[in-house]
């Protein structure tokens, strides 16, 4: 017997159900999910930060509009970010600020004594810096289970263990097939698969946008000294590395960006030894144990922007991809714009300056 639904959301992790969430209220919605557990690839492997400037001037308000809702359910915490730099980066710190300033977020230039004073035992070729104050940890995964939770209130139908492996458009509707055998009918299918999204689009007979899987590693080192708590954020500006306290140890990553196929991303011991050497570069802190190392897909359009919007050519496809290094932080404006155009709703308060165009699929149409 097949199931009827108004729309299909393929994958569960940030993207669908944040997606599924905002669609719920307006339409009968089915959420797919290929694994055991929603959240098991990259959502579940985020680095948790919010941070205004990370993805780019194109990004910054998808992240700006998102952080009124973060902060008021919660999911911010205070943390403060640093892009640090040597002598010969001080170009690059004013581009930095130059850049991202004028956008309206809070930054400040800094000179050697105060980025010392922000991170202990810091060698002293690390002379500069740009502070940004407004940057915060993120409860990812209470934000996921609070779009959970809102999908599952809504009525949503979540489905595990039920990865899409047929999708026929027929009579103006999507006819679905899982690998266990299950089908169900939908008149939309949105796509947000992640690291499979251009797998999931050629499966419904729409050309793949290029969306490329890049792994990025994270280790967990206990240090001597412990990071402080007040450690903000710390990236070099040069995009080698970023670090941060977590519960008493630092997380660390070597900022690594490695073209991979789709899969169960697992750390590089390449990547782990450059990551270790490189803070061995930064502070005078000694390792005393690698505690834990992980990796995720973050997947990239061609133009490292995401990708929100009905396939030109393909007759209900939605593609809701592309997340990149960012697809925790934009989630709750993405989501509510994403819906919004599915559902052909007014914008609101919190999507009402965000250029649609920018993310469009067809901006890949030559
Ligand atoms: C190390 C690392 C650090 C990061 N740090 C941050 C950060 O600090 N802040 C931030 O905002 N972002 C960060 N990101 C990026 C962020 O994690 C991603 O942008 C986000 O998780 C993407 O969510 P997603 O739902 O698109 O992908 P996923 O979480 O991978 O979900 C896609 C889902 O689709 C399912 N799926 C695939 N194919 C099918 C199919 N055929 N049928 C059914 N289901 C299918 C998969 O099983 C998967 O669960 C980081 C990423 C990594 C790897």
């Amino acid at each position: 017997m097949t199931d009827h639904f108004d729309i299909a959301v393929v994958g569960a992790g940030m993207a669908g159900a944040s997606l599924a969430a905002e669609l719920g209220a307006h339409a009968r919605v089915l959420l797919l999910e290929a694994e055991d557990r929603p959240g098991y690839h990259t959502t579940g492997r985020s680095a948790a930060f919010w941070d205004e400037c990370y993805g780019g001037p194109d990004v910054v308000p998808l992240t700006v509009a998102s952080g009124p809702y973060l902060r008021e359910h919660g999911f911010l915490s205070a943390r403060g970010g640093l892009y640090i730099g040597r002598d010969s980066d001080a170009a690059e710190l004013d581009a930095f600020f130059e850049r991202f300033a004028p956008a309206g977020i809070e930054l400040r230039r800094l000179r050697r004594t105060e980025v010392a004073a922000l991170i202990p035992g810091l060698r002293p070729e690390w002379t500069g810096g740009v502070s940004e104050p407004g940057s915060a940890d993120i409860d990812v995964a209470g934000l996921h289970q609070h779009y959970l939770a809102l999908a599952k209130r809504a009525d949503v139908t979540l489905t595990v263990r039920a990865r899409l492996v047929s999708a026929e458009r027929e009579g103006g509707r999507w006819r679905l097939a899982t690998e266990r055998g299950e089908e169900f009918s939908a008149g939309v299918l949105a796509n947000a698969a992640g690291a499979w999204a251009d797998g999931v689009a050629a499966l419904a007979g729409a050309r793949p946008l290029g969306i490329a899987p890049m792994l990025r590693t994270v280790v967990q080192l206990r240090t001597d000294p412990a990071p402080p708590a007040t450690l903000p954020l710390t990236l070099d500006i040069r995009g080698q590395f970023y670090f941060k306290p977590e519960s008493g140890r630092l997380w660390l990553s070597p900022h690594d960006e490695t073209p991979c196929e789709a899969c169960d991303a697992a750390p590089e011991e390449l990547a782990v030894a450059e990551a270790i050497d490189r803070f061995g570069r930064v502070v005078d802190w000694r390792i005393e144990a690698v505690e834990r190392r992980w990796a995720g897909l973050r997947s990239f359009a061609p133009d490292r922007l995401p990708v929100y919007g009905f396939d030109p050519a393909r007759e209900g496809l939605f593609w809701f991809a592309g997340q990149g290094g960012y697809g925790i932080q934009t989630a709750p404006a993405a989501a509510r714009l994403a819906a919004q155009t599915i559902l052909g709703m007014p914008r609101d308060a919190m999507t009402e300056r965000l250029d649609a165009v920018l993310y469009a699929p067809d901006r890949f149409t030559a």
